[in-house]
């Protein structure tokens, strides 16, 4: 049985930053200024290491995206931020990164009493990555660049033409991000879009508004100008779709569930606003018995598919291991899972924290008890851990069949589904039978075949003897429905800008 670290006795001690800051996250960032909603209503963020009310925050409607879409329009027209250099402008991304950095710890402590995950994978994966992604676009700045063309012009013999393509920012956008990774989904997305000059109107998830609060209050530090980063606060049905279907929107970014991005697709058809989506996943992740060392493969396959308490769109939710070594994989990762500590991720010795909220805890389990009736093995956990916040064991099950909702669907839980394989060509087949393509991993130490592998998965990322590598280098996203476009590395400016030909006659 993993062992719960009493999460009902959970002392929440934080640091006096936070306290105050608290106290004060309870308004929205429209034009430079923090205002409380224009209904004044408000709605509760959660600790979900114990369901208890952390605070109240702005619940930002139709009318505060309404000005607070006027307000990045207004920001993308008029100066000074459009009159910025593409060096200043970089400056002012640059020190965003660095204020994050210097406030690393207070970070990492909201992020994880808000969200539920322990406070050193907040410390040393979210807050580190979320800094890294602004020093990264930073430099991007002043890279953006267009090309020129050796026209010809068939149709016009003997004319002379200078033809260039020049990038400029897609205008203003629209950011709905989910609550798995709260800081880094909004870096990911406010990063690229201020590098290459948009403005921006963020609804953080209602679950995790915290940090992307503190976050607006860092970028004004840092000197971004009024409007140009606002940040409405509120629910999905509500905040959310009023952004994505807004007129005066250029752009919609979208990270989130693959069900909720076909509503942005639909919202957005009003104006035919551009759209990218990161969605859902269903990754496999295959161990041939051939593998340079089985323990690092059963630890990456544990890593895969608990880390973030496999709240994580990348998650390897479906090994695949060889029949030869499938019995030991799957002990090895149960007794692995046996072991984790579940706790309040604010605690020193938590391995593993809550579901983010009660309605996750709803879904996660409903999809274990559907397991159970569809007749799956649970080799452990299955079930939900304690009766105060929001814990689920860590869960393994085998003996499925295809269509069972397990195999088939996304959990976004601590739950992984195990199959033997014999064949590596009817393990592509099985590997890539699913409507996601996010991301794909192979164990194996023969070269060819991992590259053999790596080119037959539909997926946007490959591991290869590794998991969960990620990168502000690394372009990311997904295949079939687990989105539209690239985040991150130089793709992502592709994202935030138009490109317009300018042809001049010589
Ligand atoms: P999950 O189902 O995992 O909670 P969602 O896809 O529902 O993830 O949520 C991701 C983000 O999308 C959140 O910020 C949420 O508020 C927002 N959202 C939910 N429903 C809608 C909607 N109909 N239109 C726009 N945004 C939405």
């Amino acid at each position: 049985m993993p062992t719960l670290t009493a999460p009902a006795d959970a002392k929440v001690q934080l640091t006096e930053a936070n306290k105050a800051f608290i106290k004060r996250a309870n308004k929205l960032l429209i034009d430079g200024q923090w205002v409380p909603s224009a209904s004044g209503k408000t709605f509760p963020t959660y600790n979900p290491a114990t369901g208890e009310v952390i605070t109240r925050c702005a619940e930002g409607d139709k009318e505060d995206i309404n000005r607070a879409v006027a307000a990045a329009r207004q920001a993308f027209e008029k100066g000074p931020w459009k009159d910025l250099t593409a060096s200043e402008r970089g400056r002012i991304v640059w020190k965003i990164g660095d204020l994050m950095l210097e406030h690393a710890d207070e970070l990492a402590e909201l992020e994880a009493y808000d969200n539920g995950k322990t406070r050193g994978v907040a410390r040393y994966v979210d807050v580190p990555l979320s800094a890294d992604a602004f020093h990264y676009m930073a430099g991007w700045a002043t890279k953006i660049c267009g090309q020129t063309f050796p026209i010809s012009v068939p149709y016009m013999p003997g004319s002379k033409f200078h033809a260039m393509s020049l990038r400029e920012p897609v205008g203003v956008v629209g950011q709905i991000i989910p609550w798995n990774f709260p800081l880094l989904m909004a870096a990911w997305k406010l990063a690229p879009a201020l590098a290459a000059g948009c403005t921006v109107v963020l609804k953080p998830a209602e679950q995790t508004p915290l940090t992307a609060l503190r976050l607006g209050e860092l970028m004004i530090e840092a000197g971004v100008p009024p409007g140009v980063v606002n940040i409405v606060t509120g629910y999905g049905e509500t905040a959310g779709a009023s952004l994505a279907a807004h007129d005066d929107v250029d752009k919609v970014a979208f990270t989130g569930s693959t069900e909720v991005g076909k509503l942005i697709v639909q919202a957005a058809a009003g104006n035919l606003k551009k759209v990218s989506l990161e969605l859902g996943g269903k990754s496999p992740n295959v161990i041939f018995k051939d593998t340079a060392d089985l323990e690092t493969a059963i630890n990456g396959a544990a890593n895969a598919v608990f880390f973030n308490h496999g709240q994580c769109c990348v998650a390897g939710t479906r090994l695949f291991a060889e029949k030869a070594v499938f019995d030991q994989v799957v002990d090895g990762i149960a007794s692995r899972a046996k072991k984790i500590k579940l706790g309040f991720g604010l605690d020193e010795d938590t391995q593993m924290g809550p579901l983010v909220s009660e309605e996750q805890l709803a879904r996660v389990t409903g999809y274990l008890e559907a397991g159970k009736r569809d007749g799956a093995e649970f080799v452990t956990g299955g079930v939900r851990h304690g009766d105060r916040g929001y814990f689920v064991e860590p869960t393994i099950i085998t003996n499925t069949k295809p269509h069972m909702s397990v195999v088939q669907e996304e959990i976004f839980g601590p739950v992984l589904v195990a199959e033997p394989f014999s064949d590596e060509e009817d393990l592509i087949r099985r590997a890539n039978d699913t409507t996601y393509g996010l991301a794909a991993a192979v164990w194996t130490k023969d070269t060819a075949r991992a590259h053999r592998i790596a080119k037959a998965y539909r997926a946007g990322t490959v591991w290869v003897n590794c998991y969960n590598v990620f990168d502000s280098a690394l372009p990311f996203g997904g295949y079939k429905q687990s989105g539209w476009g690239r985040e991150m590395s130089g793709e992502a400016l592709a994202l935030y800008t138009e490109s317009k030909a300018v042809i001049v006659a010589l």
